[in-house]
């Protein structure tokens, strides 16, 4: 199917050949004519599915009629995932009119304020802390918000965004277009979900316990205190580009990326303590292939769209299968291929049995021959470390949720009988487009 079926106007379709899009993704061939007719949508999506350009894409057709102000809000939990959308924003309208503006925390507020107060934007990606910030200050109105987009809202209630969003959501116009991107739905989202959407349409991708078809995996059984050592090793032996090590916490991430620049490697460290200058240029020097390894934790493997990542290393074995899913997700996006490697020892071969009850297939064990699996101590000295669980640095607030064999239940879908009411309200809402 072609993007020229989808109802999108010329301007658009310049802009998709121009990103070198051929055709739809299956999320925008399912999402853009849902949008575009004004539903409400729960998208069953996660980064790497095309979701992005499945919401923009409609919004700026809609954001084309009518008159120019701040009508398009999309909310998403981190600052990369936040600046990644607008970037994808800004060069689908390129040959529009249209004016996209991000806004996140950990930056200055007042260049934000100016550029909203100023020339104003009709499309405003942000996290959800610094919106309200700019809201208090009355620096951005929420009165001509026609829709909303919720990205990444698992990630979102996860990092204890979850009062943010009701607050926010009490601010907006009741007659808006509402729509969630989400690859689970815990609890607390479902709670947020019914306040936010209005008689929503689902739409399923491939369940997000399925990693692309492009990942080989394979795991690296090994004592904890040689990780350090195999990695060293795998990352020698290998042949990589630009490669991705996760770990749980933020320390492990600092100690674990001294400790390979310590061994010669060019590598840099990606969470939620470095200030946003660190983190953007730990993102531009892995994209530019001028650091080619960085170490990073869960609140990185969401959002991250770097392409030719060539391999993603798990140097702890994620809790949550979810998690393991959204890590190896940061290789092989769009059409490439990748690996995804597993170091696990032995206290973690528990969560790696959960992982793949959760996948529905084993993953293959691998030794490195030749290296010294019985080595009593690593080959330097250790720096103290951090217990094996999510300690007080463990990022996002999250409690370690339990290993779950099977993905979370659907909300419920839309029954028929309900048709004529979402009927009028598309009419409803497609008046106050005029
Ligand atoms: P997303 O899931 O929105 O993070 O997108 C993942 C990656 O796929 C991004 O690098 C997009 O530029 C790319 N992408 C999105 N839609 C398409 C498409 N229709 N064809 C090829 N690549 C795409």
């Amino acid at each position: 199917m072609p993007f020229t079926t989808l109802g999108l106007p010329a301007a658009l379709l310049r802009g998709v050949r121009a990103a070198g899009y051929q055709t739809p993704t299956p999320i925008q061939q399912k999402a853009i004519p849902l949008v575009l007719a004004g539903h409400d949508v729960i998208g069953a999506a996660e980064t790497g599915s095309g979701k992005t350009a499945a919401f923009v894409l409609p919004i700026l057709a809609r954001l084309l009629e009518g008159r120019p102000s701040l009508r398009a809000l999309v909310l998403v939990p981190t600052r990369e995932l936040a600046a990644q959308v607008e970037t994808a924003a800004r060069d689908l309208a390129r040959y529009t009119h249209l004016r996209c503006g991000v806004v996140y925390g950990g930056v200055r507020i007042e260049p934000q304020e100016r550029q909203l107060r100023g020339e104003g934007v009709d499309l405003l990606v942000a996290t959800p802390g610094r919106l309200l910030d700019l809201h208090g200050r009355q620096s951005v109105a929420f009165e001509d918000i026609e829709v909303l987009v919720l990205d990444e809202a698992d990630r979102m209630v996860d990092m204890g965004f979850a009062p943010d969003l009701r607050r926010i959501l009490r601010l907006l116009p009741d007659d808006r277009q509402t729509l969630m991107f989400s690859a689970t739905m815990p609890p607390d989202l479902n709670r947020v979900a019914t306040e936010a959407l209005s008689e929503p349409v689902r739409v399923d991708l491939a369940p997000p316990s399925r990693p692309a078809a492009g990942i080989t995996q394979a795991v690296y059984p090994v004592a904890r205190h040689l990780k350090t050592d195999l990695l060293d090793e795998i990352l020698r032996r290998t042949s990589m580009g630009s490669v991705i090590v996760f770990t749980r916490t933020k320390h492990g991430a600092d100690r674990l990326a001294r400790q390979l620049a310590r061994r010669g490697h060019g590598v840099a460290a990606l969470h939620g303590n470095r200030t946003q200058g660190q983190r953007e240029r730990a993102l531009r020097d892995l994209k530019r292939g001028r650091t080619p390894i960085l170490v990073a934790t869960d609140i990185a493997s969401r959002g991250i769209d770097v392409v030719d990542i060539t391999h993603v290393i798990n140097y702890d074995v994620p809790h949550a299968p979810e998690d393991y899913v959204h890590r190896i997700g940061r290789t092989a996006r769009a059409d490439n291929t990748g690996d995804a490697f597993t170091l696990m020892s032995p206290e973690e071969r528990r969560d790696l049995e959960a992982i793949e009850r959760f996948l529905g297939m084993s993953i293959v064990r691998v030794q490195i021959p030749d290296f010294d699996y019985h080595a009593r101590v690593a080959s330097e000295p250790r720096e103290p470390r951090e217990g094996p669980g999510r300690g007080p640095h463990a990022e996002g607030g999250r409690a370690a949720p339990a290993a779950r064999p099977a993905p979370p239940p659907a909300p419920p879908a839309v029954a028929h009988g309900r048709r004529l009411k979402r009927q009028a309200l598309l009419e409803r809402r497609n008046r106050r487009r005029i």
